[in-house]
């Protein structure tokens, strides 16, 4: 009990898990008296379109179709509640709660069909079906013709007049409810269905190859063996009380619930489980009544290309599994839909009139109606529909409709579409595009005709998206060599990477690592270029020597090639096809309404005058953080910093800084004109220097040789600088405070570089950060060089110039200690990558070892290099900017790790109150939608 008294926050997590229980047990009792069932049919309906919450999204729109006058079976709807109870009180009871709602409102639909549930002349047969708030197609279950028995059968067969027909519904009844609620699985993975192979067999006795051509004399046999084969399995007889049936086909959606697929389903959705399913109970309409039904599926426009037009396939004389089996070729909708089907399959059009006609040439009167609703349904609905029907002996029934899932290029064009069309407004058109979807658009893609034979031969992180081909090679010069010569790109293999390897990356087509996590340095560097990049593949056994690739039974050679897809992380053998982006003017206007909506602003990670171009071009409002470190590895600037690093004393590392000073003053040039007057952010070097020296022997003989040292001296340095941690060690602020001479350098670089650039008549805006400052003593010395060297330019230039002197936050006690650092700084910029690498103690290059366990156990449910840890370090943000706020009001912060471009951690930046993210400038469309969306939720 005194764990109950306490706050939710106060108690331990067993405590808490035991308070929850019983709260929960106590909301359910208090159902007692609630409404758990919901009756539709004849235009009329208890529920309606707005309650998905309660009714699931079919059961919420299948009242609403009523209420505007859709023809839809009439049925009622068990509310998502009742999945809750039967998870908490168990099956027994939820269906003596059920038994008396479900008995009425299956009253309601007797009288609406004047059929009779159970009934030996005129038997009611009813489909159940599941559906949750959120789509999560084809993930739980479905059962139809339920009531199907010996009498019911031979009722449906004099009724209709068609024996085939009712035993064919028998027939498939039996199976479904077989497989959904008893069981009735393959015994392996290797083995058939059971009652598919009951059907093999029947078929092979007539010889006779489809199931169309089975007589009804087969279908009777077929139904007896099935109920033999359940008897044998189950050690029962099947049901053949329709009640009881029906009991039993609930329950089974709501244990469907928990089925492994609608669990990994709802993971990788981020769907609660708490929602629960709702089940819809609905008189059955027939498709396969003979050539004058069918069922079919349909979308108000294309899924794919976001095309408005009309487009769905249906099979005459079947039901919907048929469609979904794939055992018999589906026609084409539409006579547009369908010629172009004709012409992609090389099918003339007289051959495609006579086998394969559209429902608009084979059925015009219903393929007018079926037009008419999906019209008045995306109308109604403002989206793009996904829509189920049944055409009964020539009547069309709607089964289901919802907003459609699509692509990301149909996503943004459908969306503006209907802008333009006056369907939706500005802010809705902005709030139907995903922002993580973007980034579809943003990379070329693989080929969709080719990935379907592809072969996939291991799996590793989705780094950097888009899809990648070519030939393998092992070594960074390598795959230089390979684009200078033979006009290649190569895949950059890797255990994993090094600075050293930028070049390589560079030229590569893709970069696939055996190690690191999402924001290890391949996986950064490549987002930051915008290529394609799987990393921490860990069952990749590399063997640099022999320069092979052993992983799951494959062996690659150097020059064999395979195919990255960055997107999934998904690896494949051979060469698949890709297809370039395409980035539409939708795009464009997509973006400007983006930027009109948002109140964050969007900034780039760019190193480069070609990165810093790039994401101008893709809307970027500065430059959030520029790693200079990378600029050291260009062409002969490395000997340069070797040099430097190397050298005895102070002295010498002035005259080696001094080769450095012009290089780096042009390429500050090229960032300054490339963001036209918006801020650029310059971060001074980071890291250790030993990631600046080779690290073998034969490479630092080169070095000796062309530095004309003896090579001792080289390795015995090299040994020196070596550190246990580096990530902990000589770097950020540490080195710029031990060797001020650098932190000289560079200011110097970016403010002549300023100066320069402003004389030729472009605006400039400078921000010069310090790295990897945990005590504003550190901040304070060397914003004291930086200021003293800035005076000191200005002193010979006789000009002066406007700058700003801030820090990133990235050790976690910079944050705690915010106020006392905001008096020196003048911007905060939060460094997420450290910051999340020092708050959890996770090494952010280490990760990929236990983080695909910790996420099965849900230990994390996210990888925290990816999505911002809101409780742990996004606490320590909000503290950062109170009180850096509180000693500096008008303190500018922002975020340049690599959350900087992730949906939800921008919505997080959003609501602590940042001024801008940063992030890597192929995700700068992505952060610029995602700052809209947060600005518009809290509008
Ligand atoms: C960070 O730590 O978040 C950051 C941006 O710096 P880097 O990734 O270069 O360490
Ligand atoms: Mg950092």
């Amino acid at each position: 009990m005194e764990g109950l008294a306490r706050s939710p926050a106060e108690t331990t997590l067993k405590q808490h898990i035991y308070w929850e229980k019983h709260y929960y047990n106590q909301q359910r009792q208090v159902m007692a008296d609630v409404k758990r069932v919901y009756t539709f049919g004849n235009k009329e309906a208890e529920g309606n379109g707005k309650m998905r919450e309660l009714l699931g999204g079919k059961g919420a729109n299948l009242a609403e179709m009523n209420l505007i006058g859709i023809p839809v079976p009439p049925g009622f709807t068990i509310t998502t509640e009742v999945c809750s109870e039967y998870y908490a009180q168990g099956r027994e009871k939820v269906v003596g709660l059920l038994r008396p709602e479900v008995e009425k409102a299956m009253k309601n639909i007797e009288k609406l069909t004047g059929m009779k549930f159970g009934d030996k002349e005129m038997p009611l047969l009813v489909s159940v079906r599941s559906g949750a708030r959120a789509s999560m197609p084809g993930m739980m279950d479905t059962i139809l013709n339920l009531g199907m028995n010996d009498q019911a059968v031979e009722a449906v067969a004099k009724r209709t007049g068609n024996p085939r027909f009712a035993w064919d519904s028998y027939r498939r009844f039996v199976q479904m409810y077989g497989d959904v609620v008893l069981g009735m699985k393959p015994a392996s993975k290797e083995e058939h269905d059971p009652f598919e192979e009951l059907i093999d067999a029947q078929k092979e006795k007539r010889g006779v190859k489809n199931d169309t051509d089975l007589t009804t004399d087969d279908l009777k046999e077929l139904v007896h063996n099935f109920k033999a084969a359940v008897k044998k399995q189950t050690g029962e007889d099947f049901p053949a009380n329709p009640w009881d049936q029906l009991w039993g086909a609930i329950c089974a959606v709501f244990g469907s619930w928990m089925n492994e697929r609608a669990i990994l389903y709802r993971k990788l959705n981020n769907i609660p489980a708490e929602w629960g399913t709702a089940v819809s109970v609905q008189a059955m309409v027939f498709g396969n009544m003979g050539d004058n039904s069918a069922t079919g599926v349909a979308f108000s426009r294309d899924a794919a290309t976001g095309e408005n037009l009309f487009n769905g396939e249906y099979l005459i004389n079947a039901q919907g599994e048929d469609v979904v089996a794939g055992i018999r070729t589906p026609q084409q909708i539409t006579i547009e839909g369908s010629r172009r089907w004709a012409k992609a399959q090389n099918v003339s059009e007289a051959e495609r009139r006579s086998k394969y006609p559209s429902l608009e040439e084979v059925m015009p009167a219903v393929y007018k109606e079926l037009n008419e609703i999906q019209h008045h349904l995306e109308q109604y609905f403002k989206d793009m529909q996904d829509i189920e029907f049944t055409i009964q002996d020539g009547k069309l029934w709607m089964l289901q409709c919802r907003n459609g899932k699509r692509t990301g290029a149909a996503m943004v064009k459908i969306a503006m579409d209907m802008l333009r069309e006056g369907l939706i407004d500005e802010k809705t058109a902005v709030l139907r595009c995903e922002p993580a979807k973007l980034d579809e658009l943003l990379h070329p893609v693989f080929d969709k005709t080719a990935m379907k034979n592809a072969k996939v031969i291991v799996k590793g992180l989705p780094a950097s998206p888009g899809a990648a081909t070519g030939p393998v090679v092992f070594f960074a010069e390598d795959a230089e060599k390979m684009l200078k010569e033979k006009n290649q790109r190569a895949i950059l293999v890797r255990i994993e990477t090094s600075p050293e390897d930028l070049k390589g990356m560079l030229d590569a087509v893709g970069i696939l690592t055996a190690r690191g996590g999402m924001t290890s340095h391949a996986a950064v560097v490549a987002r930051g270029m915008g290529k394609c990049c799987v990393s921490g593949a860990g069952e990749l056994q590399i063997d640099y020597k022999a320069r092979t690739i052993r992983v799951n039974g494959y062996e690659i050679k150097e020059g064999d090639w395979i195919s990255l897809n960055g997107s999934t992380g998904e690896v494949y053998l051979g060469q698949v096809a890709t297809q370039a982006a395409d980035l539409s003017g939708d795009f464009g206007q997509l973006m400007e309404l983006a930027r009109k909506y948002s109140v964050l602003k969007v900034r780039a990670n760019a190193d480069t005058p070609k990165d810093a171009a790039q994401a101008f071009a893709f809307g970027a409002e500065g430059i959030g953080l520029c790693r200079t470190e990378h600029m050291f590895f260009e062409g002969d600037r490395i000997k340069a910093v070797r040099e430097m690093i190397l050298a005895d004393d102070e002295a010498g590392r002035r005259v080696a800084l001094a080769k450095l000073l012009p290089m780096q003053r042009g390429d500050f040039e090229g960032l300054f004109k490339a963001m036209q007057g918006h801020p650029v952010t310059v971060r001074l070097l980071d890291p250790p220097l030993h990631e600046f020296v080779p690290h073998f022997e034969k490479e630092q003989r080169e070095l000796a040789k062309d530095m004309n040292v003896p090579y001792e001296k080289i390795a015995a340095k090299v040994e020196l600088l070596a550190e246990v941690n580096p990530m902990l060690g000589h770097r950020g602020c540490r080195l710029g405070n031990t060797y001020p001479e650098i932190t000289e350098m560079q200011t110097r670089a970016i403010i002549e570089a300023a100066m320069n650039v402003k004389k030729t008549g472009i605006p400039v805006h400078v921000e010069i950060m310090v790295p990897l400052v945990g005590n504003h003593k550190e901040l304070r010395y060397q914003k004291n060089i930086i200021d003293q060297t800035a005076e000191k330019v200005f002193a010979e230039r006789n000009d002066r110039l406007e700058y700003m002197v801030g820090t990133m936050i990235e050790v976690p006690r910079a944050a705690v200690t915010a106020h006392q650092i905001a008096e020196v700084a003048e911007f905060f910029s939060f460094g997420t990558n450290d910051l999340t690498q020092m708050t959890l103690g996770f090494s952010r290059d280490d990760i990929a070892k236990f983080l695909p366990i910790y996420l099965e156990k849900g230990i994390l449910k996210n990888d925290p290099f990816q999505i911002l840890d809101r409780n742990g370090v996004g606490q320590l943000i909000r503290e950062a900017v109170f009180k850096g706020r509180g000693t500096r009001e008008n303190l500018k912060c922002g975020i340049c790790g690599e959350h900087g471009g992730e949906p939800s951690s921008v919505e997080f930046c959003h609501f602590a109150g940042l001024n801008y993210v940063s992030c890597s400038p192929f995700r700068v469309p992505i952060a610029r939608l995602a700052a809209a969306h947060a600005a518009l939720k809290e509008a």
